[in-house]
């Protein structure tokens, strides 16, 4: 028997209790405990400083000149043109502005509108465990069944399981959801990964969906591949990133999918109908942001440097460390300080060291191996301002045996 959607997509991140009540997120509670006790909100991942102030003038602009009505559905040319430009400059793809590009309410629609435009009851969708929690509630949506293949912890990094690819592709298997740089591990997925999820896809003739919100934000020399530019994938890639993490406007909610004119087609089709279209002044803002390539590469770095003085200050506290290649995230086991399970950690942080983090279980499917796996591992971000991470880490300390 079939349960409303709403209920599916809170039973696959976990939110469904036995007794029909939804709970709250572990990032609302987590974020209620910060403001509660005073701590340190290293849990959800929002910058604490805004993009840059000649984007900001341009959104204040756009609104002055009256560019406060109905956009058009697809996005404002100016800004599918900065999108194509922006993928063939930085990958050599090359992409039609008119057919290929679609604007969304911020990277979560373009996912949310292409799983309910291509994927549905009997269909399976493959994705990365840990998850981003809106990947799962979208499949759920969407009526399909959710397929994990899990990251591995593989000394300082995670890598993904490829036997365990292989084995989790079936006939029925229509799409496969990547995103790499990854949300909460950090880890960016090597060509050979990419390329082994790229002959699965051709095999099932299945779509490749990729979450590459990240994209400008890997270190330490570490290249995103976008899997669109691996042979024949252009063809069957859906391809998502927003400028929300890029630029440090996460409110602003301007995303963006492109890929070949019959999908985007039907994530078009759906899209029109979720929020037909959003965010007038701030698409032409974002339209002038994505010419700037200094702004994303002075990000990464500043990010690369707030990385380390938080791995440092986890490691001084007796954490296990893994280093992240990308994204906001690290991921820190608190095996090696006695704590087995990261939510108990989470919910006793602050009072332990005044720090909030989130568990890494609540980006995994409840009772999975995965989430076994991971049960000791919390996810802290680092992207806040300098002093914060420093006051931060001296906190951690305390948790410091010796
Ligand atoms: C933040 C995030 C998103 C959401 O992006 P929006 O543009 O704010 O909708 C999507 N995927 C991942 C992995 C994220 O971390």
């Amino acid at each position: 028997m079939s349960s409303p959607r709403w209920q599916d997509a809170a039973r696959a991140t976990g939110l469904l209790a036995p007794d029909g009540r939804v709970a709250a997120t572990i990032f609302a509670e987590m974020s209620a405990l910060a403001a509660r006790t005073g701590a340190i909100n290293l849990g959800q991942g929002f910058p604490d400083v805004d993009g840059p102030d000649y984007v900001k003038a341009a959104a204040i602009t756009a609104i002055r000149e009256g560019r406060n009505q109905y956009p058009p559905g697809d996005g404002i040319p100016e800004l599918r043109r900065a999108i194509a430009d922006h993928q063939a400059r930085h990958y050599g793809l090359a992409v039609d502005p008119d057919a290929e590009v679609l604007v969304t309410t911020g990277a979560t629609e373009a996912i949310a509108a292409s799983l309910l435009a291509l994927v549905g009851p009997g269909d399976e969708v493959i994705t990365l465990e840990p998850f981003y929690d809106s990947h799962a509630a979208g499949i759920a949506m969407a009526g399909a069944t959710h397929v994990r293949v899990p990251l591995v912890p593989d000394g300082s990094t995670f890598r993904l399981d490829l036997d365990a690819l292989r084995a989790a592709a079936s006939p029925r298997t229509r799409m496969i959801l990547v995103n790499s740089p990854h949300n909460p591990t950090g880890t960016v997925l090597t060509r050979a990964e990419l390329e082994a999820v790229a002959q699965v896809a051709r095999e099932r003739d299945a779509v490749v969906l990729t979450d590459e919100v990240y994209e400008h934000l890997v270190f330490d020399g570490v290249a995103h591949v976008p899997v669109a530019t691996l042979p024949g994938m252009a063809e069957r890639t859906l391809t998502v990133s927003s400028s929300g993490k890029t630029f440090s406007f996460t409110g602003w909610k301007i995303g963006w999918v492109h890929g070949p004119a019959h999908l985007i087609t039907a994530v078009r089709t759906v899209k029109q109908f979720l929020t037909y279209t959003s965010g007038a002044p701030f698409q032409p803002a974002i339209a002038q942001a994505l010419a700037d390539d200094d702004t994303p590469r002075a990000l990464a770095s500043s990010l690369a440097s707030r990385r380390d003085l938080l791995l440092e200050g986890l490691e001084t506290a007796g954490f296990g460390v893994s280093v992240p290649a990308g994204t906001y995230f690290v991921v820190a086991d608190g095996g090696p300080l006695g704590f087995a399970d990261g939510a108990d950690l989470c919910r006793r942080l602050p009072e332990l060291a005044g720090v909030v983090a989130v568990p890494v279980s609540a980006f995994c499917a409840a009772g999975s191996p995965t989430a076994d796996a991971f049960r000791s591992r919390i996810r802290f971000t680092f992207v806040k301002r300098e002093e914060v991470l420093r006051e931060a880490a001296t906190r951690l300390a305390r948790l410091s045996p010796s």
